[in-house]
């Protein structure tokens, strides 16, 4: 069967939009999988404390066959072996950080995998960018669609589009 899936893209180390651009193509290339919709580029302040550069985010919609717990491996996969992403802590510098932010309706709450993505509701660079592919979009749990969620943010955090 298949669903729609949001996935959040998170980058700032090395060339920023190419590295976004390359993740899109890496996630048209998961089996069973196709992007069928790509947010707009931003560039964003990070969060957490850490000193480093800006991020540029974006947000790929993916209608995929693959299971939750397979969607997020393949992601994985492609932050390690593609990005060779290593370890930084949470907070720290990434070449690639995939989310997986929704998936259909779905709600699930496991050691690994918490899906919607726990910190969705409070991150303006995850709703903006949601907001654009579809802001009557709801979020399973909190019952708000996405426009909601962004509009009710208090932060001021800045998320500027490229
Ligand atoms: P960040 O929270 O900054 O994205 P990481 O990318 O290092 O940090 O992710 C830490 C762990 O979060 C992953 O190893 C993964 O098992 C877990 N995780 C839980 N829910 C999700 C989700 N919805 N999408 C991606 N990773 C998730
Ligand atoms: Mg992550």
């Amino acid at each position: 069967m298949e669903e729609c899936a949001y996935i959040g893209l998170g980058t700032n180390l090395g060339d920023r939009e190419l590295n976004l651009l390359r993740a899109v193509a890496e996630l048209g290339k998961l089996p069973g999988s196709r992007v069928t919709g790509l947010s707009p580029f931003y560039e964003t302040e990070p969060v957490g404390g850490v000193a480093q550069d800006n991020f540029y985010n974006a947000v790929a919609r993916l209608q995929t066959s693959l299971s939750p717990a397979d969607l997020l491996e393949r992601l994985k996969e492609v932050e390690v072996k593609v990005f060779r992403r290593v370890p930084s802590g949470h907070w720290g510098p990434r070449s690639m950080d995939l989310d997986i932010l929704l998936y259909g309706a779905q709600v699930l709450s496991g050691e690994r995998l918490t899906i919607p993505h726990p910190r969705l509701a409070e991150r303006r660079f995850v709703l903006q960018p949601l907001a654009d592919l579809d802001p009557s979009l709801r979020h399973p749990s909190l019952g708000k669609t996405i426009a909601e969620l962004l509009a009710s943010l208090t932060t001021d955090e800045r998320v500027v589009r490229i």
